[in-house]
């Protein structure tokens, strides 16, 4: 996971959300009891907060194609990924194996802030309803508290808002929490999960294979040794410069897996 930049607000959210939103706060406020048992449930509309031309494309855009959570790429997903909340609309769960609890944070469904562009892996099969905040601390009931989405003190990194590296770190492959909000998101979201290791462990190994590329090349090279300084100078020249161009597109934002990768340089 890395620091995310958001971009505009997109114009669907402005036209069609806010009045869905407005709706449905209406409607809370008529009937809390009944959403609160979860007797009455919210009807979100994805055509609005998933549109797959405005939204979906946006996030992946500012996403560098690449899942908020793990970052896994957009083209190696399986499935076509999803427009995820961070915090869930319909209903949440502090911990896995309990109840869902209602109503979720309906005021937030077509919130550009709460949208990101998730894998399936991460958003189906991990987070799910999972939100869990720190324990004795309090979480927001509905749209009327008073305390902002932001003091709530949530155990999820959410790379929009947060550092990532402040709560995440790697050890080659393998990661582990900085924090106990680091350590929650990693069980939240199954990061250190076998598949995703392994998935980590084949890209780092192309990026290490780069380092030796350049020293490979020269060093076995044995007719270089004949060879006038000039010429060895050029060969070295042209695989440093290969190598380079290589590392640079591993390191980049738009690579996979780049808080592994950065962690990775470090120890270097
Ligand atoms: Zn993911």
């Amino acid at each position: 996971m890395i620091k995310l930049n958001k971009s505009k607000i997109p114009k669907i959210l402005i036209d069609k959300g806010i009045p869905e939103n407005n709706k449905n706060c209406l409607d809370y406020d008529e009937f809390p009891d009944n959403f609160k048992t979860g007797e009455q449930k919210f009807k979100f509309k994805n055509k609005i907060y998933a549109d797959k031309t405005t939204i979906k494309e946006q996030l992946k855009t500012d996403q560098n194609n690449k899942c908020a959570y793990c970052e896994t790429k957009y083209e190696l997903m399986f499935g076509d990924g999803d427009v995820e909340h961070f915090r869930p609309k319909g209903s949440y769960k502090q911990e896995r194996d309990e109840k869902l609890n209602y109503p979720g944070y309906y005021w937030l469904a077509y919130n550009w802030n709460n949208l990101l562009f998730s894998c399936e892996r991460c958003n189906r099969k991990h987070k799910g309803n999972l939100f869990p905040i720190k324990k004795g601390t309090k979480r927001i009931a509905n749209h009327k508290s008073l305390k902002l989405e932001n003091n709530e003190d949530v155990l999820l990194v959410n790379p929009y808002f947060d550092e990532p590296d402040e709560h995440l770190g790697f050890n080659k492959n393998i990661v582990y929490g900085k924090t106990e909000k680091g350590k929650k998101t990693i069980e939240v979201l199954g990061l250190n999960k076998p598949e995703l290791q392994e998935k980590r462990r084949e890209y780092l190994k192309l990026f290490q294979d780069n380092f030796s590329t350049v020293s490979n090349n020269i060093f076995k090279n044995k007719s270089l040794i004949s060879k006038t300084p000039v010429v060895v100078y050029k060969a070295l020249k042209k695989e440093i410069t290969k190598s380079e161009k290589n590392i640079k597109a591993f390191k980049s934002d738009k690579g996979q897996y780049q808080l592994m990768i950065k962690s990775y340089l470090k120890t270097k």
